[in-house]
């Protein structure tokens, strides 16, 4: 990038604000960079001012994926190994045989980088990752990192990346948007800025044709045959009392997540790689790990039901339970 000096740059109010309606989703809260390059999360109100300071590079932001009400404004692909570049690079060509315009930034000169893509308008953070997951599966590339992080928010507010055109705290550089081709998407950082603050957004049939080439999530089924209980350990109140006695949270877990010898496996209520889901065999209880709840068989089913779009009130549960296993 020209070497623009940081305090000789100043940036029209209208462009600041434009600048941040493509970027930032939400404004009751924001992260800053600290200088090892990690980010702290302010719960203070994101002014205009300080996007500004941080195109100016006084200060470094980061821009949450996904809107309080768990909506995305764009995808963001990140590659940090040459090839995963290179492979995003190639995407972004891809995209352009098919008339659709993204957007290239580099992080880590030659090394990786960004891809962007704007939404026509914003979409559930559901279907905005089930978008990006078809282009990179379309490609071969489901390793690639993919932003927003999250489907919903459940709590926090979620994955972020830099937001762009401020200056890396580590590395102290800032990294601009070029072509496929290695070349500035535009000479000065003001131009860039301009540009991002009025981004070509994907056409909406694109999105849809892409969607479209997805299946719904298929149904999530047990890892064994249903076995139902022995009738005498029915005991108990009332109908929850009566279900929760008659199954040990275990026997009837490990009828739908497969669990090793100490009551370990991998989490079906989220993209889990790392065995977070276990069960307590001497206190009868289910947890995740990565946040997803635990608690008895009731809790486990009503989380079941849900993954499986089905009704998950509690009323709902106890009456698919107890047709199981009373
Ligand atoms: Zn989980």
């Amino acid at each position: 990038m020209s070497p623009e000096r940081r305090q000789k740059i100043e940036f029209a109010p209208e462009m600041v604000q434009a600048y941040a309606a493509t970027f930032i989703p939400r404004y009751d809260r924001y992260p800053i960079q600290k200088p090892d390059g990690n980010y702290l999360a302010l719960k203070r109100p994101l002014h205009l001012s300080i996007i500004e300071g941080h195109l100016k590079g006084l200060v470094t932001i980061g821009a949450y994926a996904l809107s309080e009400q768990s909506q995305a404004s764009w995808v963001c692909f990140d590659a940090d190994q040459p090839d995963d570049w290179q492979a995003l690079i190639g995407l972004s060509q891809f995209l352009d045989y098919e008339c659709v315009q993204s957007y290239l930034e580099q992080s880590r000169p030659e090394r990786g980088g960004h891809l962007w893509l704007f939404l026509p308008t914003p979409l559930p953070g559901v279907d905005a990752r089930r978008f990006g997951k078809q282009l990179l599966a379309g490609m071969n590339l489901s390793h690639i990192e993919l932003y927003p992080k999250q489907d919903a928010l459940r709590t926090g507010p979620g994955s972020l990346v830099r937001l762009p055109l401020g200056i890396h705290r580590l590395t102290g550089r800032r990294y601009p948007f070029i072509n496929a081709d290695g070349s500035l998407l535009a000479p000065t950082i003001r131009e860039q800025v301009a540009m991002l603050a009025d981004p070509e957004r994907m056409p909406k049939d694109y999105i849809t044709e892409v969607l479209n080439r997805v299946p719904p999530a298929e149904p999530v089924f047990p890892t064994r045959p249903f076995r139902p209980p022995p009738k005498n350990r029915i005991v108990g109140a009332t109908p929850s009392e009566r279900i929760k006695n008659c199954i040990s949270v275990h026997d009837f877990i490990s009828q739908y997540v497969e669990l090793n010898k100490n009551g370990k496996g991998l989490c079906p209520f989220h993209d889990d790689h790392v065995y977070s889901f276990g069960v307590n065999e001497q206190g009868n209880y289910w947890h995740c790990f990565a946040g997803c709840g635990g608690g008895s068989v009731i809790d486990f089913w009503m989380r079941w039901r849900k993954l499986n779009g089905q009704d998950d009130s509690f009323t709902a549960t106890i009456t698919d339970l107890a047709k199981m296993l009373l």
